[in-house]
Order: structure tokens, then sequence, then C-alpha cells
């Protein structure tokens, strides 16, 4: 039970990493607030793990401010803040739209600010834990994701500034990279003709990681197991940033 007593918001709670992060959580002692633009799935996690569900669209700052406003309302603090809600777009730069850019920034990074802005003075001190899912493509390039690595490689670089900004205080900030991780978000692609079985020859376990193996990850750097590591990026991808890409 690493959360007993503790209180969990986690954004893009409805699906994928975000829901797997969710059941652990809880089935370690959390309450939990579980947020997502897709309320229904907000509702059926929150209604699995006991905890509460807010239909926010994290892009929105008064949204984001309403979520952490009600996890205060409900429970007086927010232990652990789980920003992982994320969208990618396609499109090399000339092609692509400038509002697909301004969503993805928005999603991606901007709410990850506003989520830290409103919570950070509702964390304990010490014992706050921010975790932002960042990815590898917050490391290196993609082909086509401009937008999606922009915002990745600031959500990692803001970590590491805020976790120094508040270490003395005893809140810790961590980044999860995952690589390639099977939930909806990746569904589509992984569909096109030959497209899995590319990705899968990328990573040296040759497979892609699963919601269950990133929340582990997460429930880690949010625990108090983690109380010494702050402003780390940790990488969860099967060995894929590791390889120079030199053939066996
Ligand atoms: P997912 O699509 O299963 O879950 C993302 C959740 O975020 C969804 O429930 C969605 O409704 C929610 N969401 C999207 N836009 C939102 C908004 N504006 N406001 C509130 N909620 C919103 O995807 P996932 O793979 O679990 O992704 C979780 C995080 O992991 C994302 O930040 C993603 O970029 C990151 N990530 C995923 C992979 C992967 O391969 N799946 C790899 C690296 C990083």
């Amino acid at each position: 039970m690493r959360f007993a007593n503790k209180v969990a918001l986690i954004t893009g709670g409805g699906s994928g990493i975000g829901a797997a992060t969710a059941r652990l959580l809880a089935r370690e002692g959390a309450a939990l607030v579980v947020v997502d633009i897709a309320a229904d799935h907000a509702q059926a996690v929150a209604a699995e793990t006991g905890g509460i569900a807010v239909e926010a669209d994290v892009a929105r700052r008064a949204d984001v401010e309403r979520a952490v406003a009600v996890a205060v309302e409900r429970h007086g603090r927010v232990d652990i803040l789980f920003n992982n809600a994320g969208i990618g777009c396609i499109g090399r730069t000339p092609d692509l739209d400038p509002e697909q850019w301004e969503r993805v920034i928005a999603i991606d990074l901007n709410a990850v600010f506003y989520a830290c802005r409103a919570a950070i003075p509702h964390m304990p001190r010490p014992g706050g834990a921010i975790v932002n899912t960042a990815s590898i493509s917050g490391l290196a390039g993609d082909y086509g994701f401009s937008a999606y690595n922009a915002a990745k490689g600031a959500v990692i670089n803001y970590t590491r500034t805020l976790a120094i900004d508040h270490a003395r205080e005893g809140i810790r900030v961590n980044a999860l990279c995952p690589g390639l991780i099977a939930t909806p978000l990746t569904a589509g692609a992984a569909a096109l003709p030959g497209l899995e079985q590319a990705w899968h020859a990328a990573i040296p376990m040759g497979r892609a990681g699963t919601p269950e193996e990133m929340a582990e990850v997460a429930a880690f750097l949010a625990s108090d197991a983690a109380s010494y590591v702050t402003g780390s990026v940790i990488v969860a991808d099967g060995g894929q940033t590791a390889w120079t890409g030199q053939p066996d």
C-alpha cells in the first residue's frame, strides 16, 4: 500500500498509460482524480478505482484549474500529479497546419505548466511528487513529428527546471519517457501495413511495451521509494534509445 492516504490527480487517466497507472495507484491505496477530455472513459476508470472523474480539456487553463480545485475541495491536497494527457500529429513543417501545432503544444506542453502551477500550492512539503509523461520523442527526432517532438522535448527540460525550483521544499519532479507502448494512441498507426513490424525491428526487445509496464515506472517515481530521485528523465523503451541502429 505505497499510496495509502495519498491523493493522485492523473490527466489522460481515461485510457492507456494513465488508466493503467490509475488502477495501480488505486490498488495501492491512492484516492484518485481521473481527468480526461473523454468523460465516459474518465467515469469508467473512476468507477473502477473508486475515484472522482473530471471532464476537462487540459489545453484550457480554466479546465485544468477546475480539475485541481475538485481534488482540493474533496481531499484538501494533491500528493501526486501525473501529467500524462497527450496527443500527436503528423506533418512536416511546410505541411503542418499551425492550428495542429498549437493544439499539440497546448495539450502536450502548456497543460503540464497549467497543472503544475495550479497543484503545487496544494502539495505537501516534503512529499509532493510530479511525474510528467514525456517520450523518447523528446530525446531525439522522428520523421514528421515536429510538434510532438518539440512539445515532449520541452516537457523534459521544464521537468528539470521545476525539479530544481522545488527541490528544497521536498517536491520531486521527474519525467517518464516511454518508447512504443501499445495503447489507443498508437493502435491506428500500428494497424498500417508493415509499420508495426518496422517499429518492432527498431526495438532491441522486439516488442511494444504495455501500459501496465509504464504504470510501474510512473508509480515508482510517484512513490516515497524514489525519495532521492528528482529532475530525472527515466526512459522505458525496450532498449530503443540505447541502440545506434547498427544491424546485428
Ligand atoms: P491514450 O490515447 O491511450 O491516452 C491519452 C489520454 O489522454 C486519452 O484518454 C485522451 O482522451 C486524453 N486526452 C487527450 N487530449 C486531452 C485533452 N485535451 N484533455 C484531457 N485529456 C486528453 O494514449 P497513451 O499512449 O496512454 O498516452 C499517454 C501519454 O503517453 C501521452 O502523453 C503520450 O504522448 C505519451 N506517450 C505514449 C507513447 C505510446 O507509444 N503510446 C509513447 C511515448 C509517450
